[in-house]
């Protein structure tokens, strides 16, 4: 599913994001940026151990923020790693955080002139955040982003599971 934001596009695809040719690809890391599992482990995996050398040189990265590093042996050239919330149901900071992780991996993309960058599903994994309110946060957020600033010509959520390609299909829908 494609849609089209301005002059950028905003694309759902069900798949493994490590397999993007994206400029640049997402990873939903944690704050020490030293490895987890889910897609941080995937990532790691696959851009080989040069990747976890270059992490231990950040010192981190706060929940809500987003930091980037070479994409070895990705097809990607750059990952960006932001940290998502761990989901709690109090208090509305959960959902302003997953609204910053998204903007500032884009910000953080933009100041590298990334032009495409794929994204993961961020904090509905081992950080439990509902898959329908993370959906609705993340397109619309990054919706947002790309209606002011034309420089990112493609934005591609890689779902790794039917239930959560179709939910991100489903919130795309009722958003456009
Ligand atoms: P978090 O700690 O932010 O919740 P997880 O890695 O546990 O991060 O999960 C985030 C999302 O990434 C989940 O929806 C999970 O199914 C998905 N995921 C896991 N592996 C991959 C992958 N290779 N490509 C894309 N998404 C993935």
């Amino acid at each position: 599913m494609k849609l089209k934001i301005g002059s950028s596009t905003l694309e759902l695809v069900q798949g493994d994001v490590t397999r993007q040719d994206t400029d640049a690809i997402v990873n939903a890391a944690n704050k020490t940026l030293l490895g987890g599992g889910g897609v941080d482990g995937a990532i790691h995996r696959a851009a080989g151990p040069e990747l976890l050398a270059e992490c231990r040189t950040l010192g981190g990265c706060e929940t809500g923020d987003a930091v980037i590093t070479r994409g070895y042996n990705l097809k990607a050239r750059y990952v960006i790693h932001t940290v998502g919330p761990v989901y709690r149901r109090s208090g509305p900071s959960v959902q302003h955080l997953l609204e910053s992780a998204y903007r500032r991996s884009l910000e953080v993309a933009l100041a590298k002139e990334i032009r495409s960058v794929s994204f993961p599903s961020i904090s509905t994994g081992a950080y439990g955040y509902p898959l329908e309110d993370a959906a609705t946060v993340a397109l619309s957020t990054v919706s947002d982003f790309l209606r002011a600033h034309p420089e990112i010509e493609l934005v591609r959520f890689v779902l790794f599971s039917s239930e959560a390609f179709h939910t991100f299909e489903d919130v795309l829908d009722k958003l456009a």
